[in-house]
């Protein structure tokens, strides 16, 4: 008789640049659990100019939401991919439409939701900078590169994303704030949300290790 282990199903909230990043790729290192983030996968196919890329590119460089029906039958597709191991979700679902697209194809076990004041969001999104192809963030200041404007690991340069400019900062977290929230409602509503806050990455971190050390990442 076989046993089959519960792989984990996992999603991380945030409004952008709220440390999702950082926080998810810590989580999926220390567990060996695959990370799926939604804004890299676009990124890429921007990146790849392939249809999907040309498609969503004005998207991304507004700030603005992909259309919830692209975006759930890309994600969904992808997930399908990975549906045989323990994943963290990041970056989708957005909207609720996209939560109730999701849970009705796989119901997540548990989601963690970063709470950052606004003000620090925008102070450091101005110090951002990305290797695109491993989408690896530094924060000057807080996780600065060895050498500024280089990739840790590769030695690739780092760019800063046209929707990290200000105005598409602001609008970004506009859209959070009436779009996304509500997601956070409904993973509450389901009694699997876990709220961690701080300012930094380094703040909230701990908490986070500290809370999951007894639960449901237990089985990993
Ligand atoms: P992120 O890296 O998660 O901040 O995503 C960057 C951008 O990709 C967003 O500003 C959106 O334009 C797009 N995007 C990523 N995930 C989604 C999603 N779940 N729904 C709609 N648009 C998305």
């Amino acid at each position: 008789m076989s046993v089959k282990t519960k792989l984990l199903k996992a999603l991380i909230l945030g409004a952008p640049a709220s440390g999702k990043g950082t926080i998810s790729s810590r989580i999926v290192k220390k567990y060996n659990i695959e990370h799926i983030s939604s804004g890299d996968k676009l990124r890429d196919h921007i990146e790849k100019q392939t249809e999907l890329g040309k498609e969503v590119k004005k998207y991304l460089n507004e700030g603005k939401l992909v259309p919830d029906d692209v975006i759930i039958k890309f994600m969904i597709a992808e997930l399908k991919l990975s549906s045989d191991k323990p994943w963290l979700l990041d970056g989708f679902p957005r909207t609720v439409a996209q939560a109730n697209a999701l849970w009705k194809v796989q119901p997540v076990d548990v989601v963690l939701n970063l709470e950052v004041p606004f003000e620090v969001i925008i102070e450091r999104v101005k110090n951002r900078w990305v290797h695109l192809p491993s989408g690896r963030v530094y924060n000057i200041g807080f996780n600065t590169p060895k050498v500024m404007g280089k990739d840790d690991v590769t030695g690739e340069d780092l760019i800063q994303r046209p929707d990290d400019k200000p105005e598409a900062v602001l609008k970004r977290l506009e859209i959070y704030k009436s779009v996304t929230q509500p997601v956070i409602n409904f993973y509450q509503d389901k009694d699997i949300l876990k709220n961690f806050e701080g300012r930094t990455s380094d703040e909230i971190w701990p908490k986070e290790r500290a809370r999951r050390g007894g639960e449901r990442f237990k089985g990993l």
